[in-house]
């Protein structure tokens, strides 16, 4: 029996309640006893089986987060450790090791530089800032995944340990490296929790205990 899991929501700002809802659901379907909690003492971060940086705001969450370096260094050692993470579009970026911004070029915001890849920021131009489509996601199985892009960005390039998991119009959207996940879109804004699954299941993998050679 493997002891009950603990999922932390990064709640600095964005889609906390979401997240949490959808982690809570996703736990259900599994059938596992876990804990859900907000995050806003980082001392929580060492006993976290989890992470969730939520969707909203890059900017704003890489400017607080990085006011307390004690805090912003202790994210990045635990990711770097194995801390299963999943961050969905700002918190996409902010795991990147590189961004940019399509219209106004570098930004120069600090990134946590864990997720071998390069985002552009906002890059679906002022047309189509918001829009949901069906994603073809086959590691969580056929039936499409309704993706909600809200000035979403798309991933340019991805280093050799980056899985692509979906793609949008020929551009990455959704990629796995080890124990990070990360999406252009919004998962927690649809009833389908099956990307919160998939990351309960890296964490459970992540937490087994590795073969004594
Ligand atoms: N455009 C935002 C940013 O660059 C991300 C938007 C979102 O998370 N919905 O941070």
């Amino acid at each position: 029996m493997k002891d009950k899991i603990k999922i932390g929501i990064l709640s600095i700002q964005g889609d906390i309640e979401e997240n949490f809802n959808a982690c809570k659901d996703a736990l259900k379907q599994l059938n596992i006893e876990g804990e859900v909690t907000n995050v806003k003492d980082y001392n929580e971060i060492l006993d976290l089986d989890g992470l969730i940086v939520p969707g909203g705001e890059s900017t704003v969450i890489s400017t607080l987060l990085s006011l307390n370096q004690a805090n912003w260094k202790l994210l990045k050692e635990r990711i770097n450790e194995g801390l299963s993470v999943m961050g969905t579009c700002a918190g996409l970026i902010l795991l990147s090791k590189r961004s940019y911004d399509k219209r106004i070029g570098e930004t120069k915001q600090k990134l946590l530089e864990i997720l071998d890849i390069t985002v552009e920021r906002n890059a679906f131009g002022r047309q189509h800032e918001s829009f949901e489509t069906e994603l073809e996601i086959p590691l969580i199985g056929e039936k499409p995944f309704k993706g909600v892009f809200i000035r979403g960005p798309v991933i340019k390039e991805t280093g050799k340990d980056v899985k692509t998991l979906a793609k949008y119009d020929n551009e990455i959207v959704a990629v796995q490296q080890n124990n990070i996940i990360g999406t252009s879109f919004h998962p927690e804004l649809t009833e389908d929790s099956r990307l919160h699954v998939h990351f309960i299941k890296t964490i459970l993998k992540n937490k087994e205990p590795k073969n004594i050679r």
